[in-house]
C-alpha cells in the first residue's frame, strides 16, 4: 500500500509516492490532495472557516471548482453552506456618519 493516499477533500484514493514521484514539479501538495482543484477547494474553505475570506468571496472561488464534484462530509457541508449563500444587493451604500 505504499504511496496509497486518500484526498482529504474529496476522499478519493490515489497514489502518490514522494520518493518516486518526487517534488520534481514542486507538487508537494499532492501529498494531501489528489488534484489541484481539491487543493483550491481546501484553501478556500479553510480561509472562509478561519474568517480570512467572506462567504461571497468563497462562493465566487468555489463555484468553478465544484461542478459535479463530490466531497467528503466535512467539505460537502461547508461547500453546501457556501454555495447556498445568496448575495443581497444593496441599493445604497450609505454609511452612517460618525458624529461624535
Ligand atoms: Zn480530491
Amino acid at each position: 500500500m505504499k504511496g496509497q493516499r486518500t484526498c482529504i477533500v474529496c476522499g478519493a484514493t490515489y497514489k502518490y509516492c514522494p520518493a518516486c514521484d518526487g517534488s520534481k514539479d514542486g507538487e508537494t501538495w499532492r501529498f494531501i490532495y489528489d488534484n489541484e482543484s481539491c487543493r483550491k477547494v481546501f484553501n478556500i474553505v479553510s480561509d472562509y472557516v478561519n474568517g480570512k475570506m467572506t462567504i461571497a468571496e468563497a462562493k465566487k472561488g468555489l463555484t468553478p471548482l465544484v461542478d459535479g464534484k463530490e466531497f467528503n462530509s466535512y467539505f460537502s457541508d461547508k461547500v453546501g453552506e457556501i454555495l447556498a449563500y445568496k448575495e443581497t444587493k444593496r441599493r445604497s451604500s450609505k454609511r452612517k456618519a460618525k458624529s461624535e
